[in-house]
């Protein structure tokens, strides 16, 4: 173990691509490589039988599941179907059907429709590679994609990191195929994978792009290891705001070798995510909203917040532990990514959203300005701005329209709109949060991957970054833990 990465990095010094791209079919565990019945036309059509390394993704559960349609591929599939399957034919199992479209409630049972290799399946409006199972269980009804795990990529990766910073969507793409491949499965249930942030987000062909695909090939087959094992659990997020941060501070979990935290330093004495629009934000309510906010979030009535105070950070800055302490005295304590769910805050935008993240100071009324630029990008220098907030008297009542406007994010572009403004007055009893980064801190950042890739590095050096200790090897290599 360890020449490839060895080989590969040696190779990314001279900046040459690290490694050649892979033969296909490529074999994953348990997988046998297809074995097209060629000269065969008599044998029955098995469209699950020869589909190369299949994921299960869950695309829909419930009553009405509606019509599946043939449409044309527009693009070639990178694992396609066995001709078998014929020219512009939809299959119900084995039996060819006459007409491009099928009534998903019009059959009992569990079976699976699939399409020829000229053609996709198209459910809902998007089309998808590979077959659609549906299974009842109950009453309820699953649609589950049955699809090769390189075209299930191509589905993911744009809808995870949609940038032209070709190394960021490589490393993007390395980690999204760990992620799969841990989860393959691992369950009794029918299905790997959710299609939803709850796994990874994944849009089918209508997602798919020119950079995706490339990066999706350009690592065919080949994901993260450690200590002779797929690695299970890449996690990522969007920014980091200067460093990243380990289990223990963000879930309360045991420490993961590979997740540490790190510093997303571009060496120029900024961080490599620091284009992002929440590289600084801020979140700002009375001590009443807040009250008002967490009296929700706890289901039971709440007095307004007099005073936040940070209990415990992690070696990234993050709150780990959060005191609460209403008025009257009494004290309550979030942790961990609770904090995030239930400091429920107002975006520039009027819309109501989660915390970005844990990375935050708490600013005290009239100190409000004591750092308006400096620790922007310096992500884990914030112990000294974590004092408490002090509140005399309780917040007065004001309308949540009549909050100083926060600068707004910018979306996608990024810019740092955010960085360095005058930050908004503060009547006595605010509460004001100035943080960074956006996600829970664990693995790669993305926004710093694509930082890195701008600064000419490559996709294997940004993954020894923000999983310390693990390698590129191909999944065929690797048994599953
Ligand atoms: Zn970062």
């Amino acid at each position: 173990m360890g020449g490839l990465l060895l080989l590969a990095l040696g190779l990314a010094g001279a900046g040459g691509l690290a490694y050649a791209p892979l033969p296909r079919p490529i074999t994953l565990p348990g997988m046998e490589a297809p074995a097209p019945p060629q000269s065969e036309p008599a044998t029955p059509y098995k469209p699950l039988e020869g589909m190369v390394d299949p994921v299960r993704v869950l695309l829909y559960q419930g009553a009405q599941p509606g019509k599946v349609r043939l449409v044309e591929a527009s693009s070639p599939s990178f694992c396609p179907p066995p001709p078998a399957a014929g020219e512009n034919t939809l299959w119900l199992d084995t039996q060819r059907l006459e007409s491009g479209e099928f009534d998903l409630a019009s059959k009992g049972g569990s079976y699976t429709l699939s399409a020829s290799a000229d053609s996709l399946l198209e459910w809902q409006g998007r089309p998808y590679r590979g077959a659609l199972r549906l299974e009842r269980t109950g009453g309820r009804m699953a649609i589950v994609n049955i699809v090769p795990l390189e075209d299930y990529l191509r589905g993911v990766v744009p809808e995870e990191l949609l940038s032209n910073a070709l190394e960021a969507v490589k490393a993007q793409a390395i980690v999204a195929r760990t992620y799969a491949v841990a989860r393959r499965g691992q369950t009794e249930a029918l299905w790997d994978l959710t299609a939803t942030p709850s796994s990874q987000v994944y849009g089918g062909v209508a997602a798919e792009d020119e950079i995706s695909d490339r990066a999706v090939q350009e690592t065919q087959g080949l994901i993260l290891t450690f200590a002779d094992q797929a690695a299970t659990q890449t996690l990522y997020h969007s920014s980091c705001g200067g460093a990243t941060e380990g289990p223990p501070y963000v879930y309360g979990t045991p420490a993961v070798p590979y997740l540490q935290s790190v510093a997303c330093d571009d060496g120029r004495g900024g961080s490599d995510c620091q284009a992002s629009s929440y590289a600084t934000w801020r979140a700002q309510w009375t001590g009443r909203q807040l009250g008002e906010i967490l009296a929700k979030y706890w289901g039971k009535p709440t007095k307004s917040v007099e005073r936040l105070e940070i209990a415990e950070r992690g070696p990234s800055g993050r709150v780990s532990k959060l005191k609460v302490q209403l008025e009257g005295g009494e004290e309550r304590l979030l942790e961990f990514e609770d904090i995030r769910q239930a400091l429920q805050y107002q975006r520039p935008d009027g819309s109501w959203a989660s915390l970005p993240s844990t990375k935050f100071e708490i600013v005290a009324a009239g100190k409000v300005d004591t750092d308006p630029q400096g620790s922007d990008s310096k992500g884990a220098d914030v112990e000294q701005s974590s004092e408490p907030l002090g509140l005399p008297q309780p917040a007065p009542l004001l309308s949540l329209v009549g909050q100083p406007a926060e600068p707004a994010p910018a979306g996608q572009a990024g810019s740092q709109a955010s960085q360095g403004e005058e930050a908004p007055a503060l009547k006595e009893g605010e509460i004001l949060l100035i943080g960074h980064g956006w996600g829970h801190g664990l693995g790669l950042c993305q926004w710093g991957a694509m930082g890195m890739a701008r600064r000419g590095l490559d996709c294997l050096q940004i993954l020894e970054r923000y999983y310390p200790g693990t390698q590129v090897g191909r999944a065929a290599d690797w048994a599953q833990p």
